[in-house]
């Protein structure tokens, strides 16, 4: 059954996904029969904390980590934000008690100029208060240069921050890689006295897709987000590896080992669990039937369209669902409210930014111009995707770019 109500198509799925029947069924108990807090002591809260346990087992299982390294939150950007803002807070605070310099000790920063701006803006509040943030430029195909990152680790490097899959043009940065090169890295470090560098890595996009176990990747912080997973909307999480330096970012009644407060959500919990569940026995079949229905759509838009179409960044590493299209001479917010009005629903690329109508930092970090960026849309397939849902909205897309040039 494809999603979207009645014949509508919905091809937004990078900006969220419907939550899958298992899913719902796997939350359904908990918000009325067992609605217990997980903080109380009686049977009811018994019953919560042990099915908030189940479900950080089942995560921990999946990810091959311990079970106290899994956080749930309240969304991926709150997981980008505690996985910065809680580093530097703990590593400044650490840092400054050694130090008879208190407070200037503060560490170097790397991250991209494609991060999503759950992680762009709180670097931009720490480069405010002082902190030193680097942002690597990437190619034209949104690839960041491994070299260009080695050049930029100073002696006083204390994290990097680098999104595994893009989410407006779906580029997958080299993470295992970079854990790889930073494991080295570190080891020479430990021998010359210096501050260990971690790395967290924003893997909201990718969960769907790509291998995302922390030790695989050699991570010390991965993001990733109920929504974007066939899960619920409002939890997140936030894989910490053991003795990662974090201080927590909402404090209250010590919930999540102390790393964040507040009562637990525990039907999104459930949800999240079983979404991650799904995500990973399916990843292979997924990954299969969307790259092909992707090519699909990609050789069909490029064969009937009258002009030009340009995709902008797709490569050999990126996501199977995600394309990036420039439809040089159309006005993208014109062409989304006709295809939108013909019952096809696609985007401009990040959620939030299109809303606000800000020029995708995205695209203009590889290389587009202002004039350009308002060509371009994003078509995010998913799960629920149908080939006569790629035939129909091929021919309806191909139909209004004829229209609007
Ligand atoms: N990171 C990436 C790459 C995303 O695509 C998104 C969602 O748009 C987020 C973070 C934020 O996720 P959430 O909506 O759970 O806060």
């Amino acid at each position: 059954m494809p999603a979207g109500e009645n014949n509508k198509i919905y091809l937004d799925y990078a900006a969220t996904t419907p939550v899958d029947k298992e899913v719902l069924k796997a939350m359904m108990p908990y918000f009325s029969e067992k609605f217990g807090n997980a903080s109380s002591v009686h049977s009811f809260g018994q019953e919560a904390i042990a099915a908030v346990d189940q479900a950080r087992e089942k995560i921990a299982k999946y990810f091959n980590c311990n079970f106290a390294e899994i956080i749930f939150t309240g969304s991926a950007t709150e997981s980008n934000n505690l996985a910065i803002r809680g580093f530097v807070q703990k590593y400044n605070y650490t840092t400054s008690k050694r130090s008879s310099t208190s407070g200037t000790n503060r560490g170097h920063i790397i991250s991209t100029k494609i991060e999503h701006e759950s992680v762009l803006e709180p670097l931009k509040e720490l480069e405010k208060a002082g902190q030193e943030v680097t942002y690597l430029p990437v190619d034209k195909e949104g690839l960041i240069k491994i070299s260009n990152l080695e050049k930029a680790i100073k002696d006083t490097t204390i994290l990097i921050s680098i999104i595994y899959a893009n989410n407006e043009i779906g580029t997958i940065q080299p993470i295992k890689e970079i854990g790889k090169l930073l494991e080295k890295i570190n080891k020479k470090r430990k021998e010359n006295n210096l501050a260990r560098i971690y790395f967290h890595t924003d893997a909201v996009q990718a969960l769907n897709y790509l291998e995302c176990r922390p030790d695989w990747l050699k991570v010390d912080l991965l993001t990733f987000s109920g929504h974007k997973i066939y899960g619920p909307k409002g939890i997140g999480g936030l894989y910490v590896r053991k003795n990662t330096p974090l201080s927590p970012i909402i404090s209250g009644g010590g919930q999540e080992f102390g790393l964040r407060s507040g009562t637990e959500n525990i039907s999104s919990i459930i949800g999240l669990a079983k979404a991650v569940e799904l995500a990973l026995e399916n990843k292979e079949k997924n990954y299969k039937k969307i790259f092909d229905l992707r090519n699909q759509l990609l050789k069909d838009i490029i064969k009937d369209n009258k002009i030009a179409v340009k995709i902008n960044g797709l490569c050999n590493d990126c996501l199977p669902n995600i394309l990036n299209i420039r439809f040089p001479g159309i006005n993208n917010e014109t062409l989304i409210i006709a295809l939108d009005q013909a019952g096809v629903a696609i985007s401009a690329g990040s959620a939030c930014s299109s809303r606000a109508s800000a020029a995708s930092h995205v695209l203009t970090a590889i290389g587009l111009t202002p004039k350009q960026v308002k060509e371009s849309i994003r078509i995010s397939i998913g799960k629920n995707t149908t080939k006569q849902e790629i035939k129909k909205a091929i021919r309806i897309i191909n139909k209004y770019e004829k229209l609007l040039i």
